[in-house]
């Protein structure tokens, strides 16, 4: 008589457990560094559970893997590798003097660049490191190209359009590029190829060096993804959400 109940309780118990587990995904147990955490409890809309996209994405990121995300806009793509980029680049910053940039982040729009710059810098600002992102559009002049690549920053959010200005006018040099990439964050890779910037990208892609991690994000999977895929990619870890409606 009692049993039927007991079972059910007992199945209660797991359920409860399963749905405990899930809800105690932290991102101090994807392995992120306390002080990007408390940067995220910061923010305007304090950021405390990790998106899918970030739960599967930031481990594999940090392990050093090249990764293709691909979510529906809006996932928290941006932070699923902006967390774990920071993070590696935590270990090298305040260290000997670097003669160019450790990471490029490339989107399709320079409104994205902005936006994605204004959250890399302000990640930076709470979590007190020495660490410089900068932002490099086309509609900067030469001469304000140079002056943001002086010093130089760590991290470069642009276009990849702008990197061919920068390149052609002597700003960026490939073999500069090609000694100190760590990583290369494609963001929204569906619509970079989309802009017509193939070219450039190939062009960039030429001398990224064979050790650099790869990121590639976008909201669809298309042919040109795989395409750019095989531009660039190595190995990578294939992480596809499906749509949930
Ligand atoms: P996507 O690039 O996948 O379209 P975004 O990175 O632009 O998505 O994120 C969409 C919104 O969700 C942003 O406003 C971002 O601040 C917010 N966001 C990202 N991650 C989280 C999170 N873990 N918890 C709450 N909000 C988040
Ligand atoms: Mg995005």
């Amino acid at each position: 008589e009692d049993k039927p109940a007991q079972e059910a309780k007992q199945k209660e118990e797991i359920k409860e457990e399963s749905e405990e587990e899930e809800e105690e995904q932290t991102f101090e147990q994807l392995g992120l560094d306390p002080r990007l955490i408390r940067a995220l409890n910061k923010k305007e809309i304090s950021v405390t559970k990790p998106t899918p996209i970030q739960r599967v994405a930031i481990p594999l990121i940090l392990e050093g893997k090249d990764v293709v995300a691909r979510a529906k806009t809006g996932s928290g793509k941006t932070l699923a590798y902006l967390l774990p980029l920071l993070q590696k680049l935590f270990a090298s910053s305040g260290s000997s003097r670097k003669l160019a940039p450790s990471a490029f982040i490339l989107v399709p729009s320079g409104e994205l660049c902005q936006q994605v710059h204004k959250e890399v810098s302000s990640l930076i600002d709470s979590c007190k490191v020495q660490l410089k992102a900068v932002q490099l559009t086309t509609k900067m002049g030469v001469s304000d190209l140079r002056t943001a690549l002086a010093g130089p920053p760590d991290v470069i959010v642009t276009t990849p359009a702008c990197v061919a200005k920068c390149l052609s006018a002597g700003a960026l040099q490939s073999s500069s590029i090609n000694d100190s990439l760590e990583i290369l964050v494609l963001d929204e890779a569906d619509l970079l190829l989309s802009f017509g910037y193939e070219d450039d990208l190939k062009a960039l892609t030429a001398f990224v060096p064979r050790r650099c991690q790869c990121l590639l994000m976008s909201a669809t999977s298309s042919a040109d993804v795989d395409k750019l895929k095989k531009l660039i990619l190595h190995n990578p870890y294939i992480l596809t959400l499906p749509e949930v409606e």
